[in-house]
């Protein structure tokens, strides 16, 4: 198991670089019970960097299950008031908000989906105060993991619980640099080395961008005018820098809405709502999803498209390079935090308003208008591999190639 020591760089990362708490800031963190210990010591360090209240929600996903087996579909149309504030609330106070992911992703798998998709919409209706303010960067959040014998045994199925923990916390200690002597330090090179690529990418303002690889993806896509890449750290309306993720190894933009051809072959399996989609790729004809096709789960990835209009459109186009540490790590996860760093990947859904110079200003309609998709969904899948050529397009066509070998060439 982890040394204390390595606990104590992996907590301490979470506040000071995750969501850099502020003298006398509240902290929200929102946990699995199985996560207790680890969250009582993200807790712990939210204090000793300065927090003046922190409050722990718990998430019992064992019961969660019980709920959705037992409970008619009404139940799950709408959130009562008091749950929806817990996450409104905090966030209207200007709290820094650490999630820690690790949901066991087979629970799910026999609940009717129709209450699953019934509770998705009504939880994205009842947060909406918070996704509000967490889509101009009003506050600062962190997402993070901590292993829990049902994950660890999904990601290492030849090993005992005990071991499969062990090595599930090996890998997440590695993937975010808690396991060196200085993780903030290593984490502020890290940060150095996306900014570089992102000061790239946003100097160049490149038109568009086309991805080939020999599974079978052939896509290009436009980038809008004005566009934004960002990656690492992100900075709060406040002026506070912080990482929404750990680990974190992309640069990330957004396609124009309208403006994505081709076919996208996935190159991992992707786990939605219990269930794994494999082997899957989508044709996009102006933007939209025009067909597509899933050797298994299917019928997921149907219900995924459907959810509203922009769940068949792309918010998100994400460079990661085929030699990152978690893609040596040459494991599934099953957990898009880890997933989405392993390769360069495109989301269905709901596009970041921060990708839009001005964007964080802009109405919706305004957005929209800019190429900007939304959507109540947000889903990355996986499409690097490593012989993917990415090509570059400037505006007056001139070509750049971007990625060779699944690499970055630039
Ligand atoms: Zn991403
Ligand atoms: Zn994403």
């Amino acid at each position: 198991m982890p040394t204390e020591r390595q606990l104590q760089n992996y907590a301490a990362l979470i506040v000071k670089m995750g969501v850099n708490i502020q003298k006398d800031q509240e902290l929200l963190i929102r946990s699995p019970i199985e996560c207790a210990p680890f969250a009582r010591q993200i807790a712990e360090a939210g204090y000793a960097a300065g927090a003046r209240e922190v409050t722990i929600l718990w998430d019992d996903e064992k019961f969660s299950k019980i709920k959705y087996t037992h409970s008619p579909l009404e139940v799950f149309e709408s959130v009562p008031d008091w749950i929806a504030e817990s996450n409104n609330y905090y966030a209207r106070r200007g709290a820094a908000f650490v999630s820690i992911a690790a949901q066991d992703p087979d629970l799910f798998q026999l609940v009717d989906s129709a209450k699953l998709d019934a509770a998705t919409k009504a939880s994205f209706q009842a947060f909406k105060p918070f996704y509000d303010i967490l889509d101009v960067n009003g506050i600062a959040w962190n997402v993070v993991s901590v292993p829990t014998a049902a994950w660890a045994k999904k990601v290492y199925p030849d090993c005992e619980a005990v071991e499969a923990v062990e090595k599930l916390w090996q890998a997440i200690l590695k993937t975010v640099r808690a396991d060196l002597d200085d993780p903030v330090a290593a984490w502020e090179r890290h940060h150095a080395y996306l900014n570089e690529k992102v000061a790239y990418l946003n100097e160049r303002q490149f038109a568009r961008l086309h991805f080939k690889a020999s599974n079978g993806t052939d896509l290009t896509l436009e980038l809008p005018e004005g566009h934004v890449w960002a990656g690492g750290a992100e900075r709060t309306a406040h002026g506070v820098a912080f990482f929404p993720n750990m680990p974190t190894e992309e640069v990330f933009c957004l396609p124009h809405r309208e403006r994505v051809d081709g076919t996208a072959v996935a190159s991992m399996p992707l786990c939605y709502q219990g269930s794994l989609i494999e082997n899957f790729s989508l044709t996009f004809q102006n933007g939209k999803v025009v067909s597509y096709q899933a050797a298994k789960g299917e019928e997921a990835l149907k219900r995924l498209l459907e959810t509203d209009e922009g769940a068949s459109m792309l918010g998100e186009v994400a460079l990661v390079p085929a030699g990152s540490p978690i893609s040596r790590l040459r494991t599934l996860f099953y957990n898009t935090l880890f997933d989405e760093n392993a390769a360069c990947h495109l989301a269905l859904g709901r596009a970041y308003a921060s990708c839009i110079k001005g964007g964080l200003q802009m109405s919706k309609d305004e957005l929209k208008a800019a190429g900007a998709n939304d959507s109540m969904t947000h889903i990355d899948f996986m499409i690097g591999t490593e012989d993917m050529e990415i090509t570059a397009v400037s505006k007056d066509g001139q070509e750049t190639i971007l990625f060779h070998q699944g690499r970055w060439a630039v």
